[in-house]
């Protein structure tokens, strides 16, 4: 059994509000959202980081962004815009070391970072 805290909701052993599923990638609400909109997208393959991917992950990773696409589609920020956030090691804060991309959004977000 894993004790990734992503890939224990990916196997129902913790529940979320998931929001979009499909074979390869789940999105599920955030547990501390920042914004009115923000939900967590994930590969289930379990990679560590963005700096832990493969060439063989990179039709993965794509399908990581249709899947970000069509959230923001189903939740009606698709038109009004979003951000997509990803932390990578120890510099950015990365907590859950599961690759996960933030989708936040329904809101004007702000101060742009970069
Ligand atoms: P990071 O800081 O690693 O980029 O983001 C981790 C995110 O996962 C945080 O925004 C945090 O609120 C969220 N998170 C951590 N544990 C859980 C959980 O058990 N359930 C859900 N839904 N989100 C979680
Ligand atoms: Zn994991």
């Amino acid at each position: 059994m894993s004790e990734c805290i992503f890939c224990k909701i990916i196997n129902r052993e913790i529940p979320s509000e998931i929001v979009y599923e499909n074979n390869e990638v789940l999105a599920f609400k955030d547990i501390n959202p920042v914004s009115p909109v923000h939900v967590i997208v994930i590969p289930k393959k379990h990679i560590c980081c963005a700096n832990m991917i493969e060439n063989e992950d990179v039709e993965l990773i794509g399908k990581i962004f249709i899947a970000i696409k069509e959230v923001a589609n189903k939740l009606g920020i698709a038109e009004d815009g979003y951000r997509i956030i990803n932390n990578c090691g120890e510099n950015a804060g990365q907590t859950v070391k599961h690759i996960h991309f933030h989708l936040i959004g329904g809101t004007n977000l702000g101060e742009k970072l970069i």
